[in-house]
């Protein structure tokens, strides 16, 4: 298939917008994706011909919504290659899932003295929520460092990884440095030790073809916003056996079978860990950012993005004051950079002011920041849609602004 980048742009409206005088370069696609019309226009149709609360009414907008809902629930399946439906729960985002399985963790299975092992190149989001586990049940976060070139010390996770560890949860891909994690042997490893692995997709599913049950990841949590859906919505994937065996997270409707003051018994999957109205509109969206993700295909977008990450890479190697962070082959999408020793914010505000959006500051993963003892990064970071004009320009302003700083 021939990639066609005009008519993928022409997809995106915001695209087409100018910031400060010129024309938008998005380079700020690790924090969130841009949206297509047809995810614009689903989401208008659901507000304006079908809102209504799922899973409990009879009458008809509340059938309709509650299919839809169903359907893209069945899409996510089949994105990830998941073995049933109710293996897909609904959650408000990475985070949302995250706390979840920590919540969940922390009532009855993890007990003082077993560990929980992260990597150290976490988002916040992958830290806290077990931090808090931790306080909650006397457990132990362990960390696998990272080396110099940003890729995860392998000596040292075989070392870390023992009898006493009872959950691993890793990123697929680091937003800060798109460092991709070797997740296959992860998984294989820890299974020996049966220990079951949560993977932070947030930064993968959008770039890389994944299957969960090649993989046997027990848990996977995603982003509906970063995968050119909406905001406020996300996937937890769980192996069945797993998702059975553990507590409901929050309380409320939708979670329950029957409800008396003496007793509550709790609703079957995926409704289990679904309490409360959901954002149905974001749900079904979800499903349709999915559609268009396929249509185009993630081999091609892999590739595609893989060749502008090159390209990108090799303008910026040509400056004399760039440090890139993060230098491990095995990428995706993601640059972080500094230039000489200006701070990474007048990097960004300069860039800004010439159309190009970057983000700049620690991304939410300030213990990795410490490890490499920088303030933070200027981070460059790709979609389907950016194209090597994008990096041109991108790489023009930079000039520019090393001219004014340096
Ligand atoms: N993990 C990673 C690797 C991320 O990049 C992000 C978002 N930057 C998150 C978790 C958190 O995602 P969200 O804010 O959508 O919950």
């Amino acid at each position: 298939m021939i990639y066609n980048i005009e008519n993928i742009k022409k997809d995106f409206p915001i695209l087409q917008r100018q910031v400060n005088g010129s024309p938008l370069v998005y380079l700020d696609n690790g924090a969130t994706t841009q949206k297509p019309q047809i995810v614009l226009d689903a989401l208008e149709k659901y507000y304006k011909e079908y809102n209504s609360n799922i899973h409990r009414g009879v009458h008809y907008l509340s059938q309709i919504a509650t299919d839809e809902y169903e359907v893209s629930r069945n899409k996510v399946k089949t994105f990830l290659n998941a073995k049933h439906s109710h293996e897909i729960i609904f959650t408000s985002g990475t985070t949302g899932g995250i706390n979840l399985l920590a919540s969940s963790f922390s009532k009855g299975y993890l007990k003082a003295g077993d560990e929980i092992l992260i990597s150290g190149m976490e988002h916040h989001s992958n830290i806290v929520p077990w931090q808090m586990a931790c306080e909650a049940t006397g457990a132990v976060l362990k960390v696998v460092p990272v080396l110099e070139d940003g890729s995860l010390d392998w000596e040292s996770f075989k070392t870390l990884l023992n009898e006493k560890t009872k959950i691993i949860s890793i990123t697929y891909v680091s937003n800060s440095l798109g460092t991709i994690n070797p997740v296959e042997d992860i998984i294989k490893l820890a299974h020996q030790n049966n220990t079951p692995v949560i993977l932070d997709a947030a930064q993968a599913v959008q770039h890389i073809p994944l299957d969960v049950q090649k993989l046997d990841v027990d848990f996977l949590v995603f982003s509906g916003h970063k995968t050119y859906g909406p905001t406020g919505v996300g996937i937890l994937y769980g192996k069945e056996n797993w998702l059975n065996q553990l507590p409901p997270y929050q309380g409320g409707g939708d979670m329950i079978k029957e409800v008396s003051f003496e007793k509550t018994t709790y609703n079957e999957l995926p409704f289990k860990f679904e309490a409360g109205t959901p954002n149905i509109a974001g749900g079904i969206v979800l499903g349709v950012a999915l559609d268009y993700l396929n249509s185009v295909g993630l081999e091609n977008i892999q590739k595609h993005e893989e060749e502008i990450l090159n390209y990108a890479n090799e303008r910026l190697l040509t400056f004399e004051n760039i440090r890139i962070i993060g230098s491990t082959p095995h990428k995706t999408s993601v640059i972080s950079f500094l230039l000489g020793d200006v701070h990474p914010y007048d990097v960004g505000v300069l860039l800004d002011k010439q159309g190009i959006a970057v983000r700049t500051g620690h991304h939410c993963t300030q213990p990795l920041m410490d490890r490499f003892q920088i303030p933070g990064t200027v981070r460059a970071s790709f979609a389907m849609y950016n194209d090597k004009q994008d990096v041109d320009k991108f790489i023009a302003a930079l000039e520019r602004a090393s001219q004014m700083l340096l």
